[in-house]
């Protein structure tokens, strides 16, 4: 099946006693038994929920996986799977991360003894250089937040593989429509399906997908032992957004390929960001592992004013200033305070985040009126 029909069909099946279209929200916390142990499959909602079922179903389809696992938020996908380590046990990862993986992994799980080693993750062939024995987990994101930089996913399988290592791919930014890691020989996809999968911004939740059984069986020990779950009511409104995924990535593409170029010829602006530049560094990773380019586009400013880029973000009107990213309105952010504030400026600056740099996530909105107000508020 193709993108968009999975998107719409997989894992959902009309409902066995009323024949809804609609998968019905499952508000429930237990099932009742016949007899103890004689059940229907499910016996409590941490564990199992029909509504959540149905959206793991369709998001481990989108991933072109087997199994899928919903968490409360992003970082408690992330959560689950660091606590696939003990103590001891070592982490390789970029430099360049979103700010909350970046404080989960050094304020909590360096905590319980587990070392993390933040690279460069550009030449992948750096990350031989760091594996030792304890070396259990490789962990990437890409396109990285905010820089939009690209990390070649399958250079890096090769070394997860030789090395039998974990990889971790978060596919946040790109979505499944854009980029499947585990086809390039990921072990592990995670998401913050907050952004582009609920597309919306009217949930917080996070996924997992996996091939392997046997993980899938360790993560869903740890999912129901941790219990970081998500909601019935929430998995309905991703089963219902996802439903437009394929049609809401098209435009985002389109408007983001037409904001970078505008603002590429704007003349008060010093760089864009955006993987779909050929003079991007690895545009040609990009062009080779991903089917588009996203709508996700990061810039500066020409004399690397501060006050003139917080004025610029306090101008727009089209645009709102918030956090997150993906949904259907179009959002502008201040990485150095919001977003990342939580990487120290010493650490941020090592990997080329500057506190003047703006993060557009460009929505679906007709891509004039983004223009139009990206021009008055730049001036
Ligand atoms: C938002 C985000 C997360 C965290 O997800 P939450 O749903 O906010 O917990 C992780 N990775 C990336 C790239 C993100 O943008």
């Amino acid at each position: 099946m193709k993108f968009g029909t999975k998107a719409i069909h997989a894992g959902v099946h009309p409902d066995p006693t009323t024949g809804a279209i609609m998968t019905p929200i499952y508000q429930t916390s237990t099932y009742v038994q016949a007899s103890p142990g004689k059940h229907k499959g499910y016996e409590y909602s941490r564990t199992q929920n029909p509504t959540r079922n149905a959206l793991q179903d369709n998001i481990a389809a989108l991933e072109n996986g087997k199994h899928g696992l919903c968490f409360a938020s992003g970082l408690g996908a992330t959560d689950a799977v660091l606590k696939l380590l003990k103590p001891g046990d070592e982490v390789i990862t970029g430099n360049d991360l979103y700010g909350g993986t970046y404080r989960i992994f050094t304020k909590i799980f360096q905590n319980f003894g587990i070392k993390f080693h933040f690279i460069g993750m550009d030449e992948v062939n750096t990350i031989e250089n760091h594996i030792t024995p304890q070396t259990k987990l490789v962990w990437i994101e890409t396109p990285t937040n905010p820089l939009l930089n690209i990390i070649d996913i399958a250079g890096v399988a090769a070394i997860t593989k030789k090395h039998k290592l974990w990889l971790a791919v978060d596919n946040t930014f790109a979505s499944p429509y854009l980029q499947n890691p585990l086809d390039l020989g990921a072990d592990i996809v995670m998401h913050s399906v907050t952004k582009y999968l609920a597309g919306h911004s009217d949930v917080v939740m996070g996924a997992l997908v996996v091939n392997d059984d046997e993980l899938a069986q360790r993560l869903a020990f740890i999912q129901n032992a941790s219990g970081a779950v998500t909601g019935p009511q929430d998995s309905f409104l991703v089963l219902r957004g996802i439903k437009t995924l394929h049609v809401r990535m098209q435009r985002h593409c389109e408007n983001g390929r037409a904001i970078a170029q505008y603002l590429a010829s704007h003349p008060k602006v010093s760089q864009v960001w955006w993987p779909g530049f050929e003079s991007h560094p690895n545009h040609a990773i990009a062009k080779a592992q991903m089917r588009d380019f996203g709508g996700m586009v990061s810039f500066t400013l020409k004399g690397d004013s501060l006050q003139d880029a917080i004025q610029m973000m306090e101008k727009v009107k089209v645009f709102s200033l918030a956090e997150s990213l993906g949904g259907v309105e179009s959002l502008c952010t201040h990485p150095a305070t919001m977003t990342h504030a939580s990487i120290p400026k010493a650490e941020r600056e090592k990997a080329g985040l500057k506190d003047t740099l703006v993060r557009l996530s460009v929505g679906i909105e007709d891509a004039e009126d983004l223009i139009e107000d990206l021009k008055q508020a730049i001036g």
